[in-house]
């Protein structure tokens, strides 16, 4: 289920918001102000952000800037006032993708908000194959091997894996496993988290016991290790061209 943060802070604009994009089968969550929208936005990692220009604490062109100084590609959907024309040329410069004059329709909404999806999608390189010691994953494939021998990971473990390897070494919240691997609607507990990491460990860690790639972050959740030795390993490797892989470093 694709997420999408808004930050707004117009009460009535935020609720309107959050409701129509919901109804269409969004994740939707909404900040109210500048600066806890960038710490959401950082955090939470969303598919999109819709951001109002004029916001206490921090403005959508601050905000917009210092999410791309930091990296984040997620397509900005700014929304400015009618008659700034000066906003979308300062907007675009900050790195908006895309933007709606208010008042807009909710339909045009809509329109844009399904095109930037897509075009994220289109532009997102594939998921290289993960490299921990011996064991190889291919997301492309959904196939996993230890040296020449096949793993069977389930499509959640997969799931689970991807999320943790987007971001290796950066711890990843039970809360945030349960959102974008079982989805809004589906009620398993934290506990499922735990139980699917431990059949993961199992499968992947050479001592399931003292887990090298899946660590606990106490309080939170897990994160991937990066291997100290060589960061090509742990990471992402760029050829996905020799299946099954040569085993070892
Ligand atoms: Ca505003």
């Amino acid at each position: 289920m694709e997420r999408i943060l808004i930050i707004e802070d117009e009460v009535p604009m935020r609720m309107a918001l959050q409701d129509y994009l919901a109804a269409e089968g969004y994740r939707v969550f909404a900040e109210a102000d500048g600066a806890a929208g960038l710490a959401r936005a950082l955090e939470e990692k969303p598919d999109l952000l819709l951001l109002d220009v004029m916001l206490p604490k921090l403005d959508g062109f601050a905000l917009c800037a210092e999410l791309r100084r930091c990296g984040r590609e997620l397509p900005v959907l700014m929304l400015t006032a009618k008659g700034q024309v000066e906003d979308r040329v300062t907007g675009l410069d900050a790195g908006a993708d895309d933007y709606l004059v208010k008042p807009f329709s909710t339909r045009e909404l809509l329109a844009r908000v399904r095109a930037l999806l897509r075009r994220s999608h289109r532009d997102r390189p594939a998921a290289a194959p993960l490299r921990l010691g011996e064991v190889c994953i291919d997301f492309q494939q959904q196939r996993a091997w230890r040296g020449r021998q096949e793993l069977h990971l389930t499509a959640k473990e997969m799931a689970m894996l991807k999320l943790m390897a987007e971001c290796p070494g950066e711890p990843v919240s039970r809360d945030r496993f349960l959102d974008v691997v079982w989805g809004y609607g589906a009620f398993p507990t934290t506990r499922t988290v735990d139980n699917h990491l431990a059949a993961l460990r199992a499968k992947i860690e050479p001592d399931p016991n003292h887990p090298r790639w899946l660590k606990t972050v106490h309080g939170i959740g897990y994160r991937l290790e990066r291997d100290p030795e060589n960061t090509k390993n742990g990471v992402i490797l760029q050829n996905r061209d020799n299946h099954p892989p040569p085993s070892g470093p």
